[in-house]
């Protein structure tokens, strides 16, 4: 449990920008002090530990690959070490190189799946230890409604959310008897970096296929991240969140 005399840790990887980045702040004004992980961008992982500190907490910030194994051990041992026990895992870091199937090369196929379903298990199998061995945390994965229904254009990308989503079932179910939770969130469409790429024709389309009319935020998703991570979801685990504004793929 976090207290403000020893608050708990929140391990977010991806957490530089977007969702992630919306989930390390929500869950820093929840009480957490926050490690988060990037790729490359030090500029916006400078701006959030500024913004983490003019709140008032404590963070970590490292460049990990999270499609490197060994890399995110050490980034968890380090974490563990210098700020204490990981109660809440976010797994937000992942990409797009979308391409119809038939035209997508060997290397989108592999970084896409290397990065969002490789890198979801590496943070996953690196906490799961030591949260079994104390008997509690929460494992939220960033999945997608793309890894739901399957889209067009992005088998790379559907193929790892949906993975995304079978590996949390699995760990749910091995974990729950040791009071380790684990639940997938699937966006729909959100306003963040990943879809700035969309030009206008897609963006239309997409607004079409969504009843609320609109895409989502980022701080939208982290609500859902924040009220699973607490102990409003303690019966809550193996499920799959959609955050999409009712979108019909
Ligand atoms: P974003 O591009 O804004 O941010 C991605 C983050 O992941 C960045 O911090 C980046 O540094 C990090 N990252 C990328 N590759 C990495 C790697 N190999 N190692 C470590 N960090 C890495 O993306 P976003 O829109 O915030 O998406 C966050 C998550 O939500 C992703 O998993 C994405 O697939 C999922 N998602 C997003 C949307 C959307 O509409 N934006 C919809 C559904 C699911």
């Amino acid at each position: 449990m976090s207290t403000p005399e020893k608050p708990a840790v929140a391990l977010v990887s991806g957490g530089s920008r977007g969702i992630g980045r919306a989930a390390a702040l929500r869950l820093a004004r929840d009480g957490f002090r926050i490690s988060f992980c990037y790729r490359s961008d030090e500029d916006s992982a400078e701006q959030l530990r500024k913004e983490l500190a003019d709140i008032g907490v404590d963070s970590l910030a490292e460049r990990v690959d999270v499609s490197e194994a060994q890399a995110v051990r050490d980034w968890v041992t380090r974490t563990e070490r210098e700020f204490g026990p990981i109660a809440v895992a976010v797994t937000s870091a992942g990409i797009t190189r979308d391409k119809p199937l038939l035209m997508m090369s060997d290397e989108d196929w592999h970084q896409v799946v290397d990065t969002n379903l490789d890198g979801v298990a590496h943070v996953c199998r690196a906490v799961l230890f030591p949260m079994v061995k104390r008997k509690s945390g929460s494992i939220i994965t960033l999945s997608s409604v793309s890894g739901v229904y399957g889209n067009p254009g992005q088998g790379n990308y559907s193929a790892s959310k949906g993975g995304i989503i079978a590996l949390t079932r699995a760990l749910a179910k091995e974990a729950g008897r040791y009071g380790v939770r684990a639940n997938a969130v699937a966006p729909g469409m959100i306003e963040t970096a990943m879809t700035d790429a969309l030009n206008d024709a897609q963006r239309e389309r997409s607004i079409a296929a969504i009843p609320l009319g609109r895409f989502g935020s980022a701080d939208e998703v982290a609500e859902t991240v924040s009220f699973l991570a607490s102990e409003k979801a303690s019966y809550i685990t193996g499920s799959v969140l959609q955050v999409d504004g009712g979108i019909v793929l």
